[in-house]
């Protein structure tokens, strides 16, 4: 990542909202979020990395990697797959899946993002698998889960819901890598009835 340039514009709402945005993606910040003015990046004292400094309020703005919790919606052998209305990946199949927000348990998050992507009811089972995706800097963590019923409905970041047998799951059109590897996982374990807890990492592509 390259310094920060001082920026002696003047800061607007759009650019404001802009670096907050940047920010929530834990891409290049030019604003401090805190008083508006512009930040640099280089090594606080006592730390060991770059950060965003604002040396106007002294804010230092950390960036972490973010959480993604989503589910395995299993109903009658058949998984429950959302398609995408949105970029990126527009038109593929994913499993319900979505950053945590503030205030949330991992299980709460990952039931409200089946209700605002499936409209489905379920019932969570247990914690299944843990991705460490950090060329992005995120954290997938999916959860085995019971479809409650079929009433379910595509929300607004969705086109279309439906339930798939394992022999027709689309997989030439699944959204991302950690959703595949999801599913090849839940595939395998799922004839032992034994789902031990995974830890695994989502290699980028490009190298
Ligand atoms: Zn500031």
């Amino acid at each position: 990542m390259e310094l920060g340039t001082r920026n002696t514009q003047p800061v607007t709402r759009n650019a404001y909202l802009a670096t907050r945005n940047a920010e929530r993606q834990g891409e290049r910040m030019n604003y401090c979020s805190n008083c508006g003015d512009t930040v640099k990046f280089s090594t606080p004292t006592g730390d060991d990395r770059p950060r965003y400094l604002c040396e106007s309020c002294g804010t230092i703005h950390y960036e972490n990697p973010k959480m993604v919790v989503g589910c395995i919606p299993e109903k009658d052998r058949k998984i429950l797959l959302c398609r995408r209305a949105i970029e990126p990946q527009s038109g593929k199949w994913t499993l319900p899946a979505g950053y945590l927000e503030n205030g949330e348990t991992v299980a709460q998050g990952a039931q409200r993002e089946t209700i605002e992507e499936a409209g489905a009811n379920i019932q969570i089972l247990g914690p299944y698998a843990l991705f460490n995706i950090r060329y992005v800097n995120q954290i997938y963590l999916m959860f085995r889960a019971r479809l409650i019923d079929e009433n379910f409905k595509a929300g607004s970041e969705s086109t279309e819901v439906r339930l798939f047998l394992e022999e027709d799951i689309p997989w030439d059109r699944i959204a991302f890598t950690v959703i595949e590897k999801s599913l090849r996982l839940y595939f395998k374990d799922r004839p032992t009835g034994s789902y031990p807890f995974y830890i695994g990492d989502i290699q980028s592509k490009k190298k």
